[in-house]
């Protein structure tokens, strides 16, 4: 594991109060990091703000105004910002590949799991760049790197974010701003829901949260910009090799 001391500096986890932001939360602050948890749920991110000494943000990620607000909030109340992890998403809850496609479902599924990433992204390289750099981690998953057939526009939206990360980080590599992407497979927490009982245990076992935030750590000390993590169980994480 990589020993990572994260003393004086500060973290913005999107997501903060669901199975993986709580366990990245916690090992945030563990390493030293004054940690805020934007959520849609108030109660629970309240909860696992108090138990870190952190700070609670309630507030929709797909909405254009949010991310730039929580950035500004974020800064006044730390006076810094040096970690961002995009972390919040949606599960797709439809086919998505006939006449029968949800629009409403599909525009609020890409709001959540594209739009906040961008938003969250260009709201926050001006705070990282008064820093003189900082890292952005945003949890994409397996089904960035490789096709879902249970799910085509989760699918969808975890390949658009891997696509972004990759330009992204190589864009903003000289800002000394480094942009990664986690791409766990399946993880036991709610998000999963009933998939947990249809998914291959053999080809993909299943991984915790803590798996997650223990390959964060790996990646907020070994990550270059625009690479994307594969994670084992026991958080062991390594960047995929893209061909080209
Ligand atoms: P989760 O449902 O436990 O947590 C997601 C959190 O995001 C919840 O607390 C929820 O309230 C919050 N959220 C949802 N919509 C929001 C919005 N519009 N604004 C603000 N907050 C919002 O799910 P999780 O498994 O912890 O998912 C975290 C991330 O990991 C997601 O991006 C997900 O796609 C990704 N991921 C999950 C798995 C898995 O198998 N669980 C696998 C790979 C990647």
């Amino acid at each position: 594991m990589s020993t990572v001391d994260l003393t004086g500096q500060v973290a913005l986890v999107t997501g903060g109060a669901g199975g993986i932001g709580v366990a990245v939360v916690r090992r945030l602050a563990k390493l030293g990091a004054r940690v805020a948890v934007l959520d849609l749920d108030a109660a629970r991110a309240q909860r696992i703000a108090s138990e870190v000494g952190g700070i609670a943000i309630s507030g929709d990620v797909a909405a254009p105004s949010t991310m730039p607000a929580v950035v500004e909030q974020v800064e006044k109340e730390f006076g810094r910002l040096d970690i961002v992890h995009l972390n919040a998403g949606i599960g797709g809850g439809q086919a998505g590949v006939d006449a029968a496609l949800d629009v409403a479902r599909y525009r609020k599924l890409v709001g959540v799991n594209v739009d906040h990433v961008v938003y969250g992204l260009c709201a926050a390289v001006p705070a990282l760049r008064r820093q003189g750099g900082g890292k952005i981690v945003v949890t994409a998953s397996l089904a960035g790197l490789t096709a879902m057939p249970a799910d085509p526009l989760y699918t969808l939206t975890k390949h658009a974010i891997v696509g972004y990360v990759r330009a992204a980080g190589k864009a903003l590599a000289d800002d000394g701003i480094v942009v990664t992407a986690l791409c766990p497979g399946f993880v036991d927490t709610l998000l999963l829901g009933a998939a947990k009982e249809e998914f291959d245990a053999v080809e993909f076992p299943l991984l915790t949260p803590d798996d997650i935030a223990e390959a964060l750590q790996t990646v907020l000390a070994e990550g270059t910009p625009g690479e994307a993590w594969v994670i084992q169980p026991g958080g062991q994480a390594s960047a995929y090799q893209f061909r080209g």
